[in-house]
């Protein structure tokens, strides 16, 4: 019997309501002949409610016990989906995280999946179970406590027990009907993608478009597992939604496929710092160690020895960034006059595996942020992206202005 792994996202899981709503998909499924192992988040705002509250008690607080708080909210609606398909007299049986068990290392709130052993399951399933219903975003770790998979991770969950089960596809259920050349909240002009490339959704991901955690991208990629993004409330079709899929199976691509975009970021500088061999591992060691995620890094040209160093973080690691710098300067490992941190910038991206073959698109990109008069901060590129840090309060404008630069409301424009 073919298996099929379903996941919905928190708004598709908000409301009693709306867990009765998505059952009547999965039964859909059920009745189509598969067996379902269903995957789900918190309800809608749950799990911020729970980062809320810890951080209001322990503002540095230990990551065993953030675990323990915010992988809560997936235990309430796995049950609550499990009990729903009972009521409609489908086998169905819920397990959290550590149940199953799914194997995780010990990297709490940031949790790496390590192995999902599947014969408890399949053994369920040839007793005649029809539904697995397993909260997304948890895990456990070697020494038994509970581990969550970072912000988004319910899609991680999903595409790594597709991968174990040799699921004939995984389907994302969210809030927006696919995945878009951006986000659609920021303008009506997105264009929904019936395809798109691994490496262009991996980079899309990582780059701020929240649709698809960038960890379950990696592991689609890596295990060949169909992924399909799509609304739970539109109208069901078997060609609804977006594919995200190898590159040779999309037939036409333009050279900027989307553009991204990373509201909550800061820009902090050392102001004056030694230029001296080893200086940038003082630095980026301790805030690694500390578990500030650095994205971009830009050293200056020295004068007199000394140099500027500006790096980008989450804005919400600043207080972390802060310590860790400021205690290797008292420990005497680095020395510098001045740190500076910039609260109030946001990262713009875009993204394209065309990018790989055509020149010209980052001018084109600046041309069109210098006609709104957006100030760029700090640039990075690679093969297939070209990022930006720009005001936080230009970031819509940017993203519309760069949308309809490349003509990305229409297919194949560029
Ligand atoms: P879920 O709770 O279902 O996991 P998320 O909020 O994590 O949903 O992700 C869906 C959201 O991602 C959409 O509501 C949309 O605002 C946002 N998004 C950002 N970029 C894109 C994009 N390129 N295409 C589609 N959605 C996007
Ligand atoms: N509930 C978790 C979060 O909001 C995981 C998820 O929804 O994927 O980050
Ligand atoms: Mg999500």
């Amino acid at each position: 019997m073919s298996r099929l792994v379903m996941k919905f996202g928190g708004t598709s899981v908000a409301t009693p309501d709306r867990i009765r709503r998505a059952a009547k998909r999965v039964a859909r499924e059920v009745a189509n002949g598969h067996e379902v192992i269903v995957i789900v988040s918190a309800m809608a705002g749950k799990t911020n409610e729970l980062v809320g509250w810890v951080n209001e008690i322990s503002p540095f607080y230990d990551a065993r016990e953030y675990d323990a708080v915010v992988s809560s909210g997936e235990a309430v609606t796995a049950g609550l989906m499990a009990l729903t398909l009972q009521e409609m007299e489908i086998p169905a049986r819920s397990w959290q995280g550590w149940q199953v068990p799914l194997l995780t290392n010990g990297a709490h709130s940031a949790a790496r999946i390590e192995e999902i052993p599947t014969a408890y399951l399949d053994e369920r399933f040839a007793q005649g179970m029809k539904v697995a219903v397993v909260a997304g975003f948890q895990g456990v770790s070697p020494e038994g406590r509970i581990t969550t998979l970072g912000r988004g991770g319910s899609d991680t969950t999903a595409v790594a027990f597709a991968a174990a089960f040799d699921a004939v596809r995984c389907d994302i259920y969210t809030d927006v009907d696919g995945v878009y050349t951006t986000d659609p909240r920021i303008t009506s002009k997105a264009r929904k993608l019936d395809r798109i490339a691994f490496e262009e959704m991996l980079e899309l991901a990582s780059l701020g478009a929240k649709v698809l955690q960038t960890r379950s991208v990696e592991l689609a990629m890596r295990f060949g597992v169909k992924v399909r993004v799509l609304s739970s409330f539109g109208d069901y079709d078997e060609t609804a939604g977006t594919l995200v899929c190898a590159e040779d199976e999309i037939v036409e691509s333009n050279v900027v496929n989307g553009v991204a975009y990373s509201r909550e970021e800061a820009k902090m500088t050392l102001l004056g710092v030694e230029d001296r061999p080893g200086i940038a591992a003082a630095i980026f060691g301790p805030l690694s160690e500390a578990g500030v995620n650095v994205d971009m890094i830009v050293q200056n040209i020295a004068e007199r020895g000394k140099t500027d160093m500006t790096f980008s973080c989450p804005v919400d690691e600043v207080g972390r960034a802060r310590k860790a710098l400021e205690g290797s300067r008292d420990s005497g490992d680095i020395g510098y006059a001045e740190l500076l941190a910039d609260t109030e910038v946001a990262k713009v991206s875009v993204v394209g595996i065309g990018m790989r073959s055509h020149a010209g698109v980052a001018a084109r990109m600046f041309e069109a942020l210098k006609d709104e008069n957006v100030n760029i901060k700090v640039i990075t590129t690679s093969e297939i992206k070209i990022s930006v840090l720009i005001d936080r309060k230009y970031m819509e404008l940017a993203v519309q202005s760069l949308h309809d630069a490349f003509g990305l409301e229409t297919a194949g424009s560029n």
